[in-house]
């Protein structure tokens, strides 16, 4: 679907499936904004379908481009170590990113990027139903808490989420790319904010009902 389409009829995410593979199948062919020129493939996401935890990224680098999988370059092995450092493994978790294809040259996404990507990440949460969600930097932090305040002020700290009919705790912390550019306080307090994680998904009941 062109971008004009998109704007005249309604997003494709919204019609795509009721499960994850079949939305991720019509967001394998996704058109809507420039970034679908320049890459190898649509990152969907990864991870387990119903999963009480999601990490929102920002958008795949080069190696996530060519793997077609989010967070396996360096940031994400040390996403993957934060998350195992709560006990938990990939396989637990769902990992998603705010733009599903590579920015060139990994710059930032741009506000019509993520607009028009926003309803792949919406139905997402949907299927997903998370309990806890955590943002990985600004973008996604900015998006999901329609915030302009930065990750500076917001990290640490838990925030009621309601979107796409979802009600969660988000807990936004820094992208793991700019704990590695920033080095030990960064990762002291990347740490800190996972071991919250972790006691925020202590308070729910494994296989209890969401609205019980
Ligand atoms: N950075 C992100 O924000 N997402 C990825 O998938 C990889 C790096």
């Amino acid at each position: 679907m062109s971008a004009d389409s998109f704007f005249a009829s309604g997003h494709p995410a919204h019609t795509a499936g009721k499960t994850l593979p079949e939305v991720a199948a019509v967001a394998a062919t996704c058109d809507l904004c420039k970034l679908a020129g320049g890459r190898t493939q649509v990152v969907f996401g990864v991870g387990r379908p119903d999963a009480d935890l999601l990490f929102v990224g920002e958008g795949p680098g080069e190696q996530e481009d060519l793997k077609g999988e989010p967070f396996v370059g360096r940031a994400g092995q040390l996403l993957t170590q934060l998350i195992e450092g709560i006990g938990l493994t990939r396989d637990d978790v769902y990992i998603a990113n705010v733009v599903k294809c590579r920015p060139p040259g990994n710059r930032d996404p741009q506000p019509d990027e993520i607009e028009a990507c926003a309803p792949w990440l919406d139905r997402q949460l949907e299927l997903i139903e998370p309990r806890v969600i955590v943002t990985l930097g600004n973008f996604a932090t900015k998006l999901l808490l329609n915030t302009k305040e930065g990750i500076t002020t917001l990290r640490g700290r838990e925030f009621a989420f309601s979107r796409a009919g979802i009600d969660a705790t988000l807990l936004p912390t820094f992208h793991p790319s700019a704990v590695l550019r920033s080095g030990g306080k960064a990762l002291a307090e990347a740490r800190a904010d996972f071991v919250r994680v972790k006691r925020a998904l202590a308070r729910f009941e494994p296989g209890t009902a969401r609205s019980g």
